[in-house]
């Protein structure tokens, strides 16, 4: 049997060690770090991890300042906020949730926030500083993915990994943390060619395509390490909605370790945004 990696602890733990942090600056700077949450318009999706992050803030002790702008909100106004958070002392980190409206162009708002409080690490400053190995803030599921490997594997210098999806929010940073660790990284996508065949030479796979059981059982080699990615929500038999991963769970049981979706890398997301915060006040702190 792969032993289950278990996102949810290693989250919780994540968040205790940010507490403590939280309170350590608090205590230096007699307040909390602050979170500025901006969302545009009213996305479903969007509102649930809005209110989930503002939720786990509170839980760490970060302050959150919610800026929700009505869908029609034009690009300059967004802008204009977004400079007045850059020289906020208040706000430590700041983070615009995706996707925007249509009309506003993403690239230029990610790329307009203070690298030092980009706490999602999309702009391409940080983005640069990834690929570069110099520091900077790291998105958080890729973070998240790295954390979780690191409870399982000690030492990822030259071993084979596959990363399925090149998305620029969780492939390719996964890519480059991996890369860094030493590992040999293959990118894999849609129009890959044969890609059981690649897989089946990996020590880790990662997978995030948002194709639910895409990695089968005879894609994996023994003792291979897997970490899932994927969330899809699908119909289950009862016809109850149900999170599904990338990776089908049942066959892989000749892996070393595996994350289950939910309870793998879903928790490690929120996580590392606390962590993030923390990791950017205090550097802003130094300065
Ligand atoms: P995306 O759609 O931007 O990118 C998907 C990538 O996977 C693309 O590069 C595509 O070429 C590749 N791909 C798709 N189907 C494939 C297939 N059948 N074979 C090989 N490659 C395939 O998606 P994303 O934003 O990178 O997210 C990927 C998945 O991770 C989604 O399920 C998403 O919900 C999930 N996700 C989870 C978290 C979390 O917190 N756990 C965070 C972000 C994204």
């Amino acid at each position: 049997m792969a032993d289950k990696i278990d996102g949810r602890a290693v989250a919780a733990q994540i968040e205790d060690e940010t507490a403590a942090k939280v309170e350590a600056f608090a205590a230096r700077n007699g307040q909390a770090p602050g979170l500025a949450v901006v969302l545009v318009g009213n996305d479903p999706a969007s509102e649930v991890y809005v209110a989930h992050k503002i939720k786990k803030s509170a839980k760490v002790g970060i302050r959150s300042y919610e800026h929700r702008l009505p869908a029609e909100t034009s690009q300059d106004d967004l802008l204009t906020l977004i400079t007045r958070l850059n020289i906020d002392p208040n706000v430590h980190g700041i983070l615009v949730q995706v996707p925007l409206p249509a009309h506003i162009e993403e690239g230029a708002v990610l790329g307009a926030i203070n690298p030092a409080k980009d706490v999602d690490g999309f702009c391409p400053v940080n983005v640069g500083r990834l690929s570069t190995g110099t520091g900077g803030l790291v998105p958080c599921t890729p973070l998240g993915v790295m954390k979780l490997l690191d409870t399982v594997i000690d030492d990822l210098t030259g071993l084979d990994a596959v990363v399925i999806g090149k998305s620029n929010i969780v492939g390719k940073p996964i890519a480059m943390l991996l890369l860094e660790r030493e590992a040999t990284v293959t990118v894999t996508h849609i129009e890959t060619k044969n890609l059981p065949d690649i897989c089946r030479k990996a020590d880790i796979i990662i997978a995030a395509a948002g194709a639910p059981r895409l990695v089968k059982g005879y894609w994996v080699k023994e003792g291979a390490v897997i970490i899932d990615v994927g969330i899809t929500r699908i119909k289950g038999e009862s016809g109850k909605d149900k999170l599904v991963g990338d990776v089908a769970f049942d066959e892989v049981q000749h892996a070393k370790a595996v994350t289950p979706v939910p309870g793998g890398v879903g928790p490690m997301t929120i996580a590392c945004l606390l962590a993030n915060t923390v990791q950017a006040a205090e550097a802003l702190e130094k300065k």
